[in-house]
């Protein structure tokens, strides 16, 4: 007789767990569809699917074929089963097996025959499960639940490397002062910025953000006040894109750069200008000037014309007028009137 699940007893460790893992809610994958792939063929079932248990949700991460919802209630399902027991569970039909009399779906599910393992990601700790599915009643006996916890565990292994994966990539794209993307990831994004924009036909606008006269904060105050005024220089650009596809990283020293597709040169003047007056306002002090300040050389290109190294150039120029024009301040280059020589291009100051 179905009873109504109860959670594990160490239902919060394992809720923990699966949240570190970050893996709810992400995208395809085949590493995980050809493990439900492989299944489906060594069982000669209709269906394999892995599944993520959460506190409320069964969420599914890859499934072989059709007849199941991608998101199921976790009272709702089968597996929770297999999750409140943290061992493997063989059905020959659903529809008539004693344990399940009142579950309240198992007998009007397309399927009879179900074997399912837990996934494990430590003893007595499931996340998720790998199961099979028949159209047909099988009998029980004849099956061999061992292939199927060997591909449980490859999944297991494959969500590790994948953990990792993302944590490295995560370490690499940082900058460990301010958070912010770094350099590398910089590059990266504007460079597809670039793409993006020769196909779409839509803006990109670059904000180069340097800091004044930042060499006095470390030679008055010292190298670690100096640190924090990065962190927090950092802090407050990172707060001032929004847009999803904004990206602010640390462009080098106390350079910053803000990555804007999407945004035209009207949009990028009205951004540059409010993360001016918001170091400025950020109150942090300087010892020559008061109060630590920042130039902003920004540059817009459009579409097809979009070329990512010119784009740099251009913001590098506008800021390097900004300087000269007194510091604390935005200049726009397609405002300065002036091409680019080749040497600029070349990325010589001037
Ligand atoms: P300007 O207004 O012309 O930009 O003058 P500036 O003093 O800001 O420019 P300059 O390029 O002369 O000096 C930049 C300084 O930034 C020198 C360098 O030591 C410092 N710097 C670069 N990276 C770091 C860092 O990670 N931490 C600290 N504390 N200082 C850094
Ligand atoms: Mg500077
Ligand atoms: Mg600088």
């Amino acid at each position: 007789m179905w009873q109504p699940p109860r959670p594990p007893a160490n239902e919060a460790e394992r809720l923990r767990v699966l949240a570190a893992c970050n893996i709810m809610d992400t995208g395809q994958d085949e590493r995980f569809d050809r493990l439900t792939r492989l299944a489906t063929a060594l069982y000669q079932v209709d269906v394999a699917f892995l599944s993520f248990i959460d506190d409320a949700y069964q969420w599914m991460k890859a499934m072989s074929g059709p007849g199941l919802a991608p998101v199921i209630e976790r009272r709702r399902t089968v597996c929770n089963l297999i999750v409140e027991s943290g061992q493997p569970l063989v059905v020959g039909d659903l529809h008539t097996d004693p344990r399940l009399v009142g579950h309240p779906v198992a007998a009007s599910l397309p399927f009879r025959f179900y074997a399912g393992v837990p996934l494990m990601m430590a003893p007595d700790l499931a996340v998720g499960t790998l199961c099979v599915l028949g159209a047909a009643v099988r009998e029980t006996s004849g099956v061999d639940i061992a292939p199927l916890t060997d591909l449980g565990a490859i999944a297991m292994d494959e969500l590790d490397l994948w953990k990792i994966n993302q944590d490295l990539k995560r370490r690499a794209d940082t900058d460990s002062l301010t958070g912010l993307g770094n350099r590398r990831a910089f590059d990266e994004e504007l460079e597809r910025a670039g793409r993006r924009a020769r196909r779409t036909g839509a803006p990109v606008s670059l904000l180069l953000v340097d800091l004044d006269h930042f060499k006095a904060v470390n030679d008055v105050s010292g190298h670690p006040a100096g640190d924090a005024v990065l962190r927090r220089a950092g802090q407050r650009l990172g707060q001032a894109v929004h847009r999803a596809d904004d990206m602010a990283a640390r462009y080098g020293g106390e350079e910053f750069a803000i990555l804007l597709p999407g945004t035209d040169a009207a949009g990028a003047a009205v951004l540059a200008e409010a993360i001016r007056a918001d170091i400025a306002a950020a109150d942090m002090p300087h010892p020559l000037t008061g109060r630590v300040t920042a130039s902003i050389g920004a540059a817009t290109h459009q579409g097809a014309a979009a070329d990512t190294d010119r784009l740099v150039a251009e913001a590098d120029r506008a800021l390097y007028r900004a300087k000269a024009l007194g510091r604390d301040r935005v200049v726009l280059f397609e405002a300065m009137g002036e091409a680019l020589t080749p040497a600029a291009l070349a990325g010589a100051e001037g």
